[in-house]
């Protein structure tokens, strides 16, 4: 049985669609079936159902993308009424409810005929409407402003996006004036859709460009989550330093990193020659901000509102990056181990940082002996010890009579990297080490540490 057998026919949009073409038909027909499932209860009911917004742009291009979004006459109260315990309301009051599938979530959103837009940010008002075209015009670009009726495999471009994808355009749906005043994340979106990843830079159509540069107070306005949330896609796209580039030029960088505006040409440059998918967020903006100091990136992070996690993260591989490992097998072998897998990709960020002679953290350039390293590390033996301590503070107690306190919490972090160092496998290895380090004697706090730098 084909999808256009066991696709039922809803209501018929008020407006002219097209046969969809090659590429839309084959997508269609690797669509899951939880997903037609969940299209035939609402069309059994009476209303009409589309696809609509960044998944059928992807499919137009022969992109991957698993977020299927899909539009309806049906109300909210209603789709959670058909869809019952399978239904979350994530975002009711603007009428999105989300569908739980069998291996996915979709958002069903109930068309919408909006009210003003009085702060910038979201519509005063919603209410429900039943016009398809309408609920297109309000959305921001017109490639992200198409809809497809699967049962009846009509395209709906009301406002020539394919046309513009064709061209390579990103262009508002309306004045771009008055969208970027109705909600100023638009600026941040037009950005994030410049970059289309290996299909290359698209270009911003002219007046669009003028109202990004000249709307950009508004973004003052936009919650800092929502401008995030476009700002780390852009990051993370294949040719964000062209992305950040143009955002520095136009000023717009200012209200989401302003610290960037100070970025050198050559840092710029140097991360669009080399970023590529291995580099996570955190070495993006860990090498970014690579000139600043601690404090400068503690603070430019910090407004960001970034999870805990990425905020620690970024700041330990901004500071590590100021550090060269020692050259030694030891040395390295202590790195390794408490950069774990991250440390191969900070040894090639690092190698570049050093051989443009970039200046690290507000300071110098850095210092150490790089080829030595890049020598030394290639030819380090796989790590045989366990990450784990061999032996146990109460082993320590036993061989030394030290009592539980600071001086053997230091000697046991001490032994530990003795044991990483000389990449020990045995506890008699640990027993040799004890018999010839000078713990009797010193301030502990002044002994070895296993910890990088
Ligand atoms: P992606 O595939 O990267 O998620 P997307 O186009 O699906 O891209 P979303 O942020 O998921 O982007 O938004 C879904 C759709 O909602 C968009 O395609 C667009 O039609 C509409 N949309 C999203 N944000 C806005 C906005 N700020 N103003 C107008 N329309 C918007
Ligand atoms: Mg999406």
């Amino acid at each position: 049985m084909t999808i256009t057998q066991q696709l039922d026919f809803g209501r018929e949009a008020a407006l002219a669609g097209t046969p969809c073409p090659e590429p839309l038909i084959r997508w269609i027909e690797t669509l899951p079936v939880d997903l037609i499932e969940i299209h035939n209860k609402i069309a059994e009911s009476g209303h009409g159902v589309w696809v609509v917004g960044g998944c059928v742009r992807d499919a137009l291009l022969g992109v991957l993308n698993g977020d299927i979004d899909l539009c309806s006459t049906c109300t909210p109260e209603k789709v959670m009424e058909l869809f019952k315990e399978q239904a979350i309301p994530t975002g009711i009051e603007f009428g999105t409810v989300t569908i739980k599938g069998e291996n996915q979530h979709y958002e069903l959103t109930t068309l919408r005929s909006e009210g003003m837009y009085r702060d910038g940010r979201r519509p005063d008002q919603v209410t429900w409407g039943t016009s398809l075209e309408e609920d297109l015009s309000r959305r921001d670009f017109t490639f992200n402003s198409m809809a497809v009726d699967l049962a009846r495999r009509l395209l709906y471009d009301p406002f020539n996006g394919t046309k513009d994808m064709e061209e390579h355009i990103v262009r508002a749906v309306g004045d771009p004036m008055q969208r970027c005043d109705e909600d100023g994340l638009r600026i941040f979106r037009a950005y994030r859709f410049l970059d289309r990843g290996q299909l290359g830079l698209w270009n911003l159509e002219g007046t669009l460009h003028r109202a990004m540069q000249s709307k950009q107070p508004i973004l003052a306005k936009v919650a800092i989550e929502r401008k995030w949330t476009e700002f780390r896609k852009i990051m993370m796209g294949r040719n964000a330093a062209e992305v950040l580039n143009l955002m520095i030029e136009d000023g717009t960088i200012q209200h989401i990193m302003p610290s960037l505006r100070f970025i050198s040409s050559e840092l710029l440059a140097l991360f669009g020659k080399h970023v590529n998918d291995s580099w996570l967020l955190k070495h993006r903006l860990g090498f970014l901000l690579v000139e600043f100091s601690r404090a400068e990136v503690k603070r430019t992070l910090g407004d960001l509102k970034l999870s805990k996690s990425l905020l620690n993260e970024t700041i330990r591989f901004h500071r590590n990056l100021g550090t060269i490992p020692g050259a030694h097998t030891s040395s390295l072998r202590v790195f390794r181990y408490c950069l774990g897998e991250d440390a191969p990709l900070h040894l090639e960020i690092q190698g570049l940082l050093y051989h443009e002679s970039v200046k690290v953290h507000g300071q110098g350039v850095l210092e150490g002996n790089m080829s030595e390293v890049k020598h030394k590390w290639s030819s380090l033996d796989p790590q045989q010890t366990p990450n784990e301590s061999l032996v146990n503070g109460h082993w320590i107690m036993m061989r030394t009579g030290v009592e539980k306190g600071v001086r053997l919490g230091r000697l046991k972090n001490w032994l530990h990297r003795l044991q990483i160092e000389h990449d020990i496998t045995e506890v008699n290895g640990i027993e040799q080490h004890l018999s010839r380090i000078p713990w009797q004697h010193g301030d502990p706090l002044k002994w070895p540490q296993l910890h990088f730098p």
